[in-house]
């Protein structure tokens, strides 16, 4: 039977990645449990295409295995789409996201509400044993908020706010967010092409 070995080494990322594809019947492993850890360098230009690049250096390693990876960001309109597929880096890996977040309040300040739109996005990519490639795209949309709220999660949900919750991604409960993320999103849709194979 094929294992499922998720490219990531984020163990929170893991858990929801767990419960979202358990009843895929397939062992989960994260690619610390299936004994590598490549080099890996994101230069693709999109969400799906660094996706892509991860899972495709794991499967490498590990050929007889459904590998998967993610990659996700936050696209402000008003930025241009920044952070974007630099989410991560944006001011620097290492940056704390409270200064992260300060820093993109103050460039979004004076912003009117109409313009604040912006998204998470995360692209789930595929590589299977034959070598077939697949991918999908969730998305949430959502504002940039105008001060740091919340304590869940992570990244910049303290300051993502949903107008239909009234609240942060942050101030949400994990479970919640879960359902509506743009990973589980995402996750869900990758999950139903597995299904259908
Ligand atoms: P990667 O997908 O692990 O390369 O990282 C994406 C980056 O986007 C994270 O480090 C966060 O900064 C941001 N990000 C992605 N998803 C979320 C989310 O659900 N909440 C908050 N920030 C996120």
């Amino acid at each position: 039977m094929s294992r499922i070995v998720f490219a990531t080494g984020n163990a929170d990322k893991m858990v929801e990645i767990r419960e979202i594809l358990k009843d895929l019947g397939m062992e989960i492993l994260s690619m610390k449990e299936a004994g590598v850890n490549p080099e890996i360098v994101e230069d693709g230009s999109t969400f799906e295409e660094n996706a892509l690049i991860k899972a495709r250096a794991v499967h490498a390693l590990l050929p007889d295995d459904i590998v998967m990876a993610d990659d996700s960001g936050l696209e402000i309109d008003y930025l241009n789409k920044e952070p974007g597929i630099y989410s991560a880096r944006y001011m620097g890996e290492d940056t704390s996201y409270d200064i992260k977040n300060g820093e993109l309040l103050r460039r979004m300040e004076g912003v009117p509400d109409e313009k604040r739109t912006a998204r998470f996005v995360c692209a789930i990519a595929a590589v299977f044993p034959d070598g077939e490639e697949k991918t999908t795209l969730g998305i949430i949309e959502g504002r940039v908020g105008y001060e740091i709220k919340g304590e869940h999660g992570f990244g910049y949900d303290p300051i993502f706010y949903l107008p239909e919750y009234g609240c942060t991604t942050a101030e949400l409960p994990p479970e919640k967010k879960n359902e509506i993320s743009h990973r589980g999103r995402g996750l869900r849709q990758m999950k139903k092409m597995i299904e259908e194979r």
